[in-house]
């Protein structure tokens, strides 16, 4: 019995025993199972993460290209051990900016910076190295062609540095500025042009009316007292007088309509060209210019080898700017001669050309003399503005004005036009 017991208490143990090692294996197989369950999902948890990572990197990067390209930027770094400098991207549209070969040293960089923009690009960059400054901002012109220079924009700063916290490694952007500087030339000159219209409409304003009140007052006056005045020759004289100042405020009207078509910038589109004789043209002029003159003590000649020159061009313009130089000479020629003439320069233009005797000019006022309302003296008659519209006039006739003057000696000014003469002797 107890055998038997025995052995059934023994199957039965051997049995319990077999199922207890069975549950024990079922358990750790379920525990290794959950174990590495648990792994996997941590495992995915850290890759998910450094996916999400990588992907926000990846979309930096394209952030970061997509700026520099918008921008029209080119990137690059220095190496301030070599002093080597590399573009990186290079999105700038215009053609023939600098833009290094591999193995450019800043020197050769520094070399073809504008003259006049070197030193301070380089105390920049060298305050930048030297840790004054964190980040360098500055604007400066690089050559393009051998005469040519445009604009340029950079930022940079320290990118990374070596064991002792020294900078190793410069990083920047380059960015072609030449439109933005061209506009802001143009504004610039757009403002000075604004700030001159409103300076000349004061100065016109006093200049016109103390150069209108003066032949007015004359002209007032002296028809005042003509209906008292009963002998025949001192009546002709206030006439005379009368004519005089006439001309006078007409010429001042005929400068300021001139003036005032130069200032609205239509001058090319009323231009009349015609087919005449330039010489005589300037043979008439001068006669009614030697007619009006009341100074014995001044010889008023035109000379010219040719009888006929047909020129093609604004007859008005061309004969405002010969009687305004005969007009001038004849203002300030007290004694000797006023000539004019004409001649072909050796650049092949037709020169018309009007010498006195006169007072002559000053260096100092040379560059001036062509402003407008610029007098030598304020106290002479006129309003300096005569020769502001010949130069205006002459421009527009593809030519030019200029002069050449010597005090107490006198002056020669001339008008240059394009040649295209027929001759007919
Ligand atoms: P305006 O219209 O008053 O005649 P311009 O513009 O013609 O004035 O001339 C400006 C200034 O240039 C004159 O006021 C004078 O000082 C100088 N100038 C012009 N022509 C001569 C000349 N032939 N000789 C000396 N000075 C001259």
């Amino acid at each position: 019995m107890n055998i038997f017991c025995d052995a059934t208490t023994n199957t039965f143990l051997h049995g319990n025993f077999t199922y207890f090692v069975l549950l024990m294996a079922g358990l750790v197989v379920i525990f290794i199972l959950v174990g590495f369950i648990i792994q996997q999902k941590k495992t995915r948890e850290i890759m998910e993460r450094e996916l999400a990572h990588l992907a926000s990197i990846e979309g930096k990067d394209v952030e970061y290209e997509l700026i520099i390209q918008a921008m029209k930027l080119a990137t690059w770094h220095i190496d301030l051990e070599t002093m080597e400098i590399v573009f990186d991207n290079d999105y700038r549209e215009e053609q023939g900016l600098f833009s290094p070969k591999p193995d450019t040293r800043m020197m050769q960089v520094y070399e073809i910076v504008h003259p006049d923009d070197r030193e301070k690009i380089k105390t920049q960059i060298k305050d930048l190295i030297e840790g004054r400054t964190d980040l360098v901002n500055a604007q400066f012109r690089m050559m393009q062609t051998n005469d040519k220079y445009y604009w340029e924009e950079i930022y940079c700063t320290v990118a990374e540095r070596d064991d002792e916290g020294k900078p190793a490694v410069i990083v920047g952007t380059s960015m072609c500025i030449e439109d933005r500087k061209k506009k802001e030339r143009e504004l610039i000159n757009a403002r000075k042009h604004a700030e001159e219209s409103d300076r000349l409409k004061s100065a016109f304003i006093s200049n016109i009316s103390h150069e209108v009140r003066t032949p007015l007052n004359a002209i007032i006056g002296f028809t005042d007292i003509m209906p008292m005045v009963t002998d025949e020759q001192e009546r002709a004289n206030l006439m005379s007088i009368v004519k005089e100042n006439n001309s006078k405020l007409l010429r001042i009207f005929e400068h300021m309509m001139n003036i005032s078509k130069i200032e609205a910038k239509d001058e090319n589109q009323n231009l009349n060209i015609e087919k005449f004789n330039l010489v005589a043209l300037m043979e008439q002029c001068v006669a009614k210019c030697s007619n009006n003159n009341t100074n014995p003590n001044i010889d008023i000649e035109f000379i010219s080898k040719e009888t006929s020159m047909e020129v093609n061009t604004d007859r008005e313009r061309v004969e405002y700017i010969v009687r305004h130089f005969v007009e001038n000479a004849m203002k300030f020629t007290t004694q000797g001669s006023i000539t004019a003439g004409l001649s072909v320069t050796s650049s092949n233009r037709l020169r018309l050309w009007v010498t006195d005797t006169g007072i002559g000019i000053d260096k100092e006022h040379h560059d001036l003399i062509f402003e407008r309302f610029y007098k030598v003296d304020s106290f002479v008659q006129g309003a300096g503005l005569g020769l502001a519209v010949c130069r205006s006039f002459a421009l527009s006739l593809g030519g030019d004005v200029d002069f050449e003057s010597e005090p107490g000696k006198g002056s020669s000014f001339w008008l240059e036009i394009p040649n295209d003469v027929t001759k007919a002797n």
